[in-house]
């Protein structure tokens, strides 16, 4: 059974290095007809985020790559949440110490503050030196049962543990050398992460541990705790990095790359999902304007490459476009953004709002149909720049005077044309109609008659062409606007 899981710390809000993780996840789970876990990881109780560990929950439904399993829907092997499972870790632990493959630690924080410090001083990685390795057995006892205070440590013996990487091929890395024998029971009762991490993976059953790739120098570590646990490790793939597009680190500090500040500027879920795959590797094609669906058909993990992918974020009003374009086109979905196109006209524009018909679901369709694929955001539409869609225009005739002494003869000409196309607005057609209207007005150059209508049905001086914006506002408005020009 292919299970594979995200497992993302609750000590930050989702980002979108995190969603690409689970993207893959869910991708991989899904191609393969197996199940996506959420796991949230909060043994680090000085750092937990308050509303986060939901947020993300939320954010990854939001997005549509929902998981199978998680603290919210639960599953066959709940809880989901380490904090709930904390007596799984403590026997893990117990096992590693009868089996002599960890042991108990009492050095105070002073003494490893002075061993940091020493080493810094003559610039070398500090490191733990192992010293509580060398107790016997009688002092352990003796420590214990005066309740000094103490840490677990898993005993790294010297050597390498080769693994192959799914994505990065054949790896090793000494381990033992570089830090010390590593905690993984802290004195607060709570795992560290690398214990916590090994002995989930192995209860949820997880098959293949597909993660970033700050995590592939750890992963010899875990194979051998899951070694000393006597234990079947999973496959691993570390995935390359998402960094800024000028190779920098995509920073959990620039604020705009949080899921939830997307989804509040309006971006959708599958632009984002598009956009982050589409710098990265994996997939048979890189068009743009994929789903979810697409993304997994096209998937193919051995494409996955080492590089680094690179976020281009001042894309993303053209992915956001493109997938914007598709949900009008969709019958359901246009539906859902007619209504909350409604819901943000009606908060922008509310006091000036006097024709409810403007909030129709007829008229709403209209306009989407009429700018999908030149708009890249809904809210574009409720912003000033469409604000004649929503309320009418005031136009002094002062505006009108400076364009053309002949407004009331053009004026009378529109109405005539519109009167003699009986309700049937099409844009070729009326950009057609309207080149003809414009030479018989004899004193108007074209391009004034344009600037004298645009003024009349907006209050404008740009925006979609003259002929589109007749066909959204229809027959009845486009005489009542253009009927001020003649009075
Ligand atoms: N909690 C770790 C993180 O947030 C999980 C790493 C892993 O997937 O093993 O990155």
């Amino acid at each position: 059974d292919v299970r594979v899981r995200f497992a993302p710390s609750p000590t930050g809000f989702l980002h979108l290095g995190g969603l690409r993780t689970a993207l893959y996840n869910y991708i991989f789970a899904k191609k393969y007809g197996g199940s996506f876990i959420l796991r949230l990881e909060d043994t680090d109780q000085s750092r937990l985020v308050p509303g986060a560990a939901e947020s993300i929950e939320d954010m990854l439904e939001w997005a549509g790559v929902p998981p199978d399993e998680s603290p919210r829907r639960g599953g066959s092997v709940r809880p989901y949440l380490q904090s709930q499972r904390l007596d799984l870790y403590r026997q893990a632990a117990q096992r590693l110490v009868e089996g002599d493959h960890a042991y108990y630690c009492f050095c105070s924080s002073q003494r490893l503050n002075l061993l940091k410090k020493e080493a810094l001083r003559t610039g070398q990685t500090p490191r733990y030196d192992n010293r509580c390795r060398h107790l016997r057995a009688g002092q352990t006892q003796e420590k214990l049962a005066q309740g000094v205070p103490h840490v677990i440590r898993f005993r790294l013996d010297p050597g390498v543990e080769p693994f192959q990487d799914l994505i990065f091929g054949r790896n090793h890395h000494e381990v033992a050398q570089v830090e010390g024998d590593p905690v993984v029971m802290k004195a607060d009762g709570f795992p560290t992460y690398h214990l916590a991490n090994v002995v989930d993976d192995h209860h949820m059953r997880i098959s293949h541990v597909l993660r970033g790739s700050e995590w592939l120098i750890s992963t010899s570590k875990h194979l051998l705790m899951y070694r000393a646990l006597g234990w079947q490790p999973p496959a691993f793939g570390h995935l390359p990095l998402l960094m800024n597009k000028d190779g920098t680190k995509l920073s959990k500090r620039q604020g705009d790359i949080f899921i939830q500040s997307f989804q509040r500027d309006g971006v959708l879920p599958e632009a984002l999902l598009d956009i982050t795959t589409n710098c990265g590797s994996g997939f048979n094609t890189n068009r743009i304007g994929r789903r979810v669906d697409e993304l997994i058909s096209e998937f193919n993990p051995s494409k996955i490459t080492t590089h680094s992918a690179l976020l281009d974020l001042d894309k993303l009003p053209e992915f956001n476009r493109i997938h914007l374009q598709r949900r009008i086109e969709d019958e359901e979905q246009c539906r859902l953004l007619v209504k909350d196109l409604q819901a943000q006209v009606r908060q922008t524009c509310t006091a000036e709002i006097q024709e409810e018909e403007v909030l129709h679901e007829d008229y709403i369709r209209r306009v989407l149909r009429l700018r999908k694929g030149h708009i890249s955001s809904l809210k574009e539409l409720a912003s000033p720049a469409y604000s004649y869609l929503w309320v009418r225009p005031s136009v002094s005739s002062q505006q009108v005077a400076a364009l053309t002494p002949e407004a009331q003869h053009i004026a009378f000409l529109v109405l005539k044309l519109i009167a003699q196309r009986d309700g049937e607005l099409a844009v070729d057609l009326l950009t057609k109609d309207l080149k003809t209207l414009a030479k018989q007005a004899k004193a108007t150059k074209y391009s004034d008659v344009m600037k004298l209508l645009r003024l009349a049905l907006s209050g404008l001086q740009q925006g979609p062409s003259v002929a589109e914006m007749m066909v959204s506002l229809g027959p009845a408005e486009i005489s009542h606007r253009v009927q001020k020009l003649v009075l």
